[in-house]
């Protein structure tokens, strides 16, 4: 793992009034808080991750000039797997083809040059928590939660669509949600708060960004309807506190026509280039 973990549990929360003094900043690109963020030993992590974040191998020398934001390369979540096998249609699961996508899109964005971990990169089941930890102690990398669509009653629903969290989760309800997991070791607390707030405030926006570069990639590059970015309450995205993150359904595999594409390589291959290009023209907009 390149960084320690990032953020550790804080034992007694003080939620209450996290924004005071911590007004509303201009989004700018998250500052990297992995010089700032350390462990702690006492702790334990809010959980146990079961799938150690492996690097990709280090960039070419020919690789072209990278600066990602912040340093925070890219998490890759490909949802589902183990016994959760998500939504079955047509012969295929849901878990099989995030999980090819995930492993495609990383082969790509490694020869690109940029860092990327996992949550998962076998068929194993982990945990929404776990999930979201992983990228907690990744902070400032683009998370991208890999799933596919399905309409039980419209087998003609296709499309890409993407999800970030919720509005009815506010930045100060997830600020004290943050604060009772997680500190900024080294600071106190006032600090804490304010660079809790920060982060999390810069990290929502971002994440709509991010959501946005998805659409307009995959929807272009597999010629499938963008049915835009949508709010949604969902664990991944409200346990997710300091990375950009964004869901991102590649397309419907209750829809045959698409379920057809999405079992063949050449889609799975046009699929994996739009998640890379969308990661990587987010991650350059930082440089
Ligand atoms: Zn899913």
């Amino acid at each position: 793992m390149r960084t320690a973990f990032a953020v550790l549990l804080l034992v007694a929360a003080a939620a209450a009034g996290c924004l005071q003094g911590s007004p509303p900043e201009t989004v700018a690109r998250p500052r990297p808080p992995s010089q700032t963020v350390r462990p702690e030993p006492d702790p334990p992590p809010p959980v146990a991750a079961v799938v150690a974040p492996t690097p990709l191998p280090t960039p070419a020398p020919t690789a072209p000039a990278w600066r990602p934001v912040a340093g925070g390369g890219g998490v890759l979540d490909a949802g589902h797997g183990g016994n959760d096998e998500g939504a079955k249609y047509f012969g295929i699961r849901e878990k099989d083809v995030n999980l090819d996508l995930v492993l495609r899109t990383a082969k790509i964005l490694g020869a690109m040059g940029v860092d990327v971990r996992f949550t998962r990169r076998s068929d194993i089941f982990v945990s929404l928590p776990e999930r979201s930890a992983i990228a907690n102690r990744n902070p400032n990398a683009a998370f991208v939660s890999v799933h596919c669509n399905a309409s039980g009653r419209n087998p003609n629903a296709h499309g890409v669509e993407s999800f970030i969290l919720s509005r009815e989760f506010s930045d100060e309800e997830q600020c004290r949600r943050a604060l009772g997991r997680y500190k900024i070791a080294g600071k106190n607390r006032e600090q804490s708060v304010r660079d809790i707030d920060r982060l999390i405030r810069t990290c929502r926006a971002e994440g709509q960004i991010l959501a946005a570069a998805l659409q307009r990639s995959l929807s272009s590059r597999l010629g499938d309807i963008d049915r835009g970015v949508k709010p949604g309450n969902l664990a991944i995205l409200r346990e997710t506190f300091f990375c950009p993150v964004a869901l991102v359904e590649v397309g419907f595999i209750s829809h045959f026509p698409t379920n057809r594409k999405m079992a063949s390589t050449p889609w799975r291959d046009l699929a994996a280039q739009a998640l890379a290009e969308a990661v990587a023209a987010y991650l350059r907009k930082g440089s």
